[in-house]
């Protein structure tokens, strides 16, 4: 069991009868639906990566709590090799789906619980590890996915949790009851969701005295009863909908969900966290900083596959040769590579925490995450320079199709006559999907905000950088007192 395959993961996820209301409608059987299906197709392939010959060294590794073999979108990391492998896996992932395919962000989520649950522990005399330690080896032997869920609506920036006019813009214990807490709140953005067995809550912030409400993680079934999930909208997302792939880009997709929890009952034995504000810093912090090495893989991935998009049209229209065309493409490699160099760099770096399991390198993961904010536009730029701007304007597969317009498109479009109409119009739909459609939320919205906004990881590296030392070390070198 600890292995499933992509049709058992899709048969498991159905069992759960999760509905959505989507566009106006509430819907059912959401393995079905076309906005769905693309990004169950993407976790799909996440479990059948761990069946495949050519990859299954890469994505099944024994377990440190159930000592089963299990899938590494599972792990708990426990060495910087895991780190490393981490990343590789993400990149393969991300070249094969060219999307989001949303099983990052329970992975980190996990390793992040695993130690804070155990500082917490020795602070406080809780028993939140062995209990994080038995959910996670359940989770592990029937290989769910799980959704990382942080971000809170938040409502006015300016203000703390308790001065917003509603308490529930911040996910928080409403109320206690024999064996348990009621949560009370929303979660926003939620990667994967309706594609998920379990939900990890976790605090958005760090919480201050006074703020102990608000300081909460715990574990939820998606199915729970209170639980209400509202699709997000994506660029261009009713392409999905139509019959012709040629004019969707990408069979593959992203999905984000707004996930509603109305008084949910969550037993002690999946709460990880309540009330401890001293630990939610600690928690975001790690969370924040194993995911920010994860875009060091995924989006790298996702660049791969933007990168021999861009090399293929240019050969497509027959421009390859051009040396401004070859400098454009060398130049999307060093950016897409400077990425991946850094999410290989925090994890060759990383260290073991107390509780036994590794966390990446802090000021690494998140000088990764800083130029994933900036680098994917300028390669979506570079793309959409190469490309043409076909790319904005070209006729839909019907018109393709149709005995009138068809054979105007087919004469117009041709270039390089070694590839038919068809294949140039489908490489141009990918970059589209990539740069301005349903991708380029995946690609390009999520890298700007997914795991935190540039300023986060700004402040993360004024923290971490040690300024005062680097300030120390040149006054001994000049020696100035
Ligand atoms: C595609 C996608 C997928 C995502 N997936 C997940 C997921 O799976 N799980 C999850 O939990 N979250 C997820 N997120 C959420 C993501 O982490 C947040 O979008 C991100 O942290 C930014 O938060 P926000 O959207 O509320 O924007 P804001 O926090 O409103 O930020 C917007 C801007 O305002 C600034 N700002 C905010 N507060 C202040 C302040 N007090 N003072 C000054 N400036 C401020 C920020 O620096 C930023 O520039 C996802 C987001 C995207 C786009």
């Amino acid at each position: 069991m600890a292995l499933k395959t992509g049709d058992e993961y899709l048969k498991s996820v159905a069992d759960l009868k999760l509905e959505a209301h989507m566009m106006g409608h509430k819907s059912g059987d959401l393995g079905r639906h076309g906005l769905v299906k693309p990004s169950q197709k993407a976790v799909a392939f996440t479990f059948d990566a761990a069946h495949d010959p050519a990859t299954q060294d890469l994505f099944c590794v024994e377990s440190s709590l159930c000592k089963q073999e299990i899938n590494r979108f599972t792990h708990l990391h426990q060495s910087t090799e895991d780190l490393v492998n981490k990343v590789k896996m993400q990149r393969y992932c991300g070249i094969s789906t060219a999307c989001c395919f949303q099983r990052c962000v329970g992975l980190d989520a996990a390793n992040a619980i695993f130690s804070t649950t155990y500082d917490c522990d020795q602070e406080h005399g809780t028993d939140y590890h062995q209990r994080f330690k038995e959910y996670w080896a359940w989770v592990q032997t029937n290989d769910l996915v799980v959704d990382g869920a942080m971000t809170d609506p938040k409502g006015d920036r300016g203000k703390r949790p308790k001065d917003q006019v509603d308490p529930d813009l911040f996910l928080r214990v409403k109320e206690r009851r024999e064996g348990g807490i009621v949560i009370s709140g929303a979660k926003l953005h939620q990667t994967g969701m309706l594609n998920s067995h379990e939900i990890l809550v976790m605090p958005t912030l760090t919480m201050r005295p006074g703020e102990e409400a608000w300081a909460v993680c715990c574990a939820v079934p998606t199915n729970e009863k209170g639980v209400r999930y509202i699709y997000g909208r994506q660029a261009s997302d009713t392409r999905k909908l139509e019959a012709d792939p040629l004019d969707v880009g990408n069979s593959f997709g992203g999905q984000e969900v707004m996930t509603v929890f109305e008084d949910v009952f969550v037993p002690g034995e999946r709460v990880f966290l309540d009330g401890e504000v001293d630990f939610s810093g600690t928690l975001v912090e790690r969370f924040a900083s194993y995911h920010r090495q994860s875009y060091g893989g995924c989006k790298v991935g996702v660049g791969d596959a933007l990168i021999g998009a861009t090399a293929l049209i240019a050969q497509m229209n027959g421009v390859a040769k051009a040396s401004h065309i070859r400098e454009k493409i060398v130049d999307m490699i060093h950016l897409n590579e400077t990425i991946f160099s850094c999410g290989i760099a925090c994890s060759a770096m990383g260290a073991p925490t107390a509780s036994g399991n590794y966390l990446v390198n802090l000021l690494l993961a998140n000088v990764c995450k800083l130029n994933v904010t900036r680098f994917p536009y300028e390669l979506a730029r570079l793309a959409t320079d190469v490309a043409g701007g076909l790319l904005g304007t070209m006729p839909s597969a019907a018109d393709l199709n149709d005995p009138v317009t068809g054979p105007y498109i087919k004469k117009y479009l041709a270039a390089n006559p070694n590839y038919p109409v068809v294949d140039r119009m489908k490489v141009l739909r990918l970059i589209e999907n990539l740069v301005v459609g349903a991708g380029a939320v995946g690609y390009l919205v999520e890298s700007m905000h997914g795991a935190g906004p540039p300023t986060a990881q700004r402040i993360m590296i004024g923290r971490q950088a040690n300024l005062e030392q680097k300030v120390e070390q040149v006054k001994n070198m000049l020696g100035i007192a």
